[in-house]
């Protein structure tokens, strides 16, 4: 309390026409509004009177506090400007130590603010500051404050909250009831549960301005009915943009999956690239959750050998995002310490729009494969001979939706290209098939056939001798990411 007269001072300081706000302010108090509502409602400007305490308002005011009022609960903000309100909304925000510099701050109000706020507005015959933008002003300068930030309209971090007051849920019932209202609800019964639908804030405040004035002051009141509770928050989320870490990773073993491959509940495969390498990253970034999105994906038992295959971690909703590069280079570091199966390299954070290279590149790279394949009979140093004439040039598969994803994708024939195919014999019935193929070209089908659904295969090429893919590596996939220039 030491210093409450320099809180007077700014208040008295920065309230333009004084008196006239002096006189109305005790009426205004009388019908249950705040102190900050009593400046809302006497068009005192967004600023710093905003910023002091209400018993330093009412002061400067010289409202008589007193003099109780019936109201428990400001009729017009319903108290959310109450400091408590600003008080949890800093707290938490402070809690979850996001290491942005910049926020923005959306609010959702109940209903019933804006019925009460133009009930005000007939009262005062006069506009009355917006709440939505007093909430902003204030939280935003706590926030700052607390926790060194700037209030950006356009940040990546956005403070989402909304409000509720069941006492006042009704509020808006005259203008349902109201003959010829354009707001029709609609009651229904989903899984035990009761819904209305039809009186969202869109059609209320639709059917509130056809309203006029004396429709609002006879069947709702105006000044607004008094209130014994105050409304509280619903929901406080905090929604940062994601942050993006790309690279290339390899997989040395077989049978781990690209991203954790779960059937009924239970585990295919034991390990997959994404917990690999993502939940270090997540350590780091310390987000919610995180997506890995490959160039292409092989199947759980392909190897990725080579440069590896391009990918990006979208880490959702992350704290930190200013991280060091030496910290991210030590993730690599660690799987080849622990000797991982699965390691990544050039891992960096990467542009949100970098993130389009792996999508475009969907379409125009080329792959690498090493296959071993086994035949059913041994073939002859001419077949072998005319499979590599073949293959030193182009060749243009029709390849149907294999029988094996036909339960996702839906039968088309596809033309791929095979724009290298070279075969060698190991031993025994046992050969080696080096291929560079388009994107989008399904191997072990074009080593098999399919059942006749990929044409020509490599067991048609062959002269019809059966054929089977034992083992396959991926050994390039050639799209230039990460970017350099990151
Ligand atoms: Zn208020």
């Amino acid at each position: 309390m030491s210093n409450a007269n320099t809180h007077v001072n700014v208040v008295t300081e920065s309230l333009d026409n004084i008196q006239r706000i002096k006189a109305v302010a005790p009426g205004l108090h009388a019908n249950g509004a705040c102190a900050l509502c009593i400046l809302r409602a006497t068009q005192v400007p967004i600023g710093p009177a905003y910023l002091q305490p209400q018993a330093d308002i009412h002061r400067a005011l010289e409202i008589d506090t007193s003099v109780a009022s019936t109201a428990s609960a400001c009729s017009l903000c319903l108290s959310i400007l109450s400091p408590d309100i600003f008080d949890q909304i800093t707290l938490k925000y402070k809690e979850q130590a996001f290491d942005s510099s910049t926020v923005c701050i959306s609010v959702e109000l109940p209903k019933s603010i804006y019925i009460r706020q133009r009930s005000m507005q007939i009262y005062v015959k006069s506009a009355v500051i917006d709440l939505k933008d007093v909430i902003k002003y204030i939280s935003g300068n706590r926030i700052a404050e607390a926790c060194d930030v700037a209030i950006d309209g356009d940040s990546d971090m956005r403070i989402e909250c909304a409000f509720r007051h069941e006492e006042t849920l009704l509020d808006h019932q005259f203008l349902v009831d109201r003959e010829g209202s354009s707001i029709k609800i609609k009651s229904f019964r989903k899984k035990g549960i009761d819904y209305t639908t039809g009186d969202s804030l869109g059609a209320v405040l639709a059917e509130l301005s056809k309203c006029d004035d004396s429709v609002v002051a006879s069947k709702f009141g105006s000044p607004p009915p008094l209130v014994k509770t105050a409304a509280e928050i619903e929901s406080l989320v905090f929604r940062r943009a994601s942050l993006f870490i790309g690279g290339r990773y390899l997989k040395l073993q077989r049978n781990i999956s690209q991203t954790p491959f779960v059937v009924d509940g239970k585990r295919m495969t034991e390990l997959s690239v994404s917990e690999v390498i993502g939940e270090p990253i997540k350590e780091l970034a310390l987000c919610d959750s995180y997506n890995l999105v490959g160039s292409g994906r092989e199947d759980a038992d392909v190897r990725m050998l080579g440069d590896g295959r391009p990918f990006y971690i979208e880490c959702i909703n992350p704290r930190k995002t200013n991280i060091s590069q030496d910290l991210i280079s030590q993730i690599e570091d660690q799987l080849i310490q622990e000797n991982s199966p699965v390691q990544c390299r050039l891992l960096q954070i990467i542009k949100p729009e970098d993130t389009r290279i792996i999508k475009e590149g969907e379409e125009n790279k080329t792959k690498h494969y090493c296959a071993l394949v086994w035949f059913a009979s041994v073939l002859s140093k001419e077949t072998l001979e005319e499979i590599n004439q073949v293959g030193s040039s182009e060749i243009v598969l029709q390849q149907n939706t294999p029988i094996r994803v036909l339960h996702r994708r839906s039968p088309l024939v596809r033309p791929r290209k095979l724009l290298r195919l070279e075969i060698t014999h190991i031993e025994g019935h046992f050969y080696k098939v080096r291929i560079e193929s388009e994107a989008g070209t399904y191997i072990k089908e074009f080593v098999h056939g399919d059942l006749g659904r990929t044409s020509p295969s490599l067991s048609s090429l062959a002269g019809g001798i059966v054929a089977d893919i034992l083992e396959l590596d991926v050994e390039n996939v050639s799209l230039d990411f990460p970017p350099k220039s990151v």
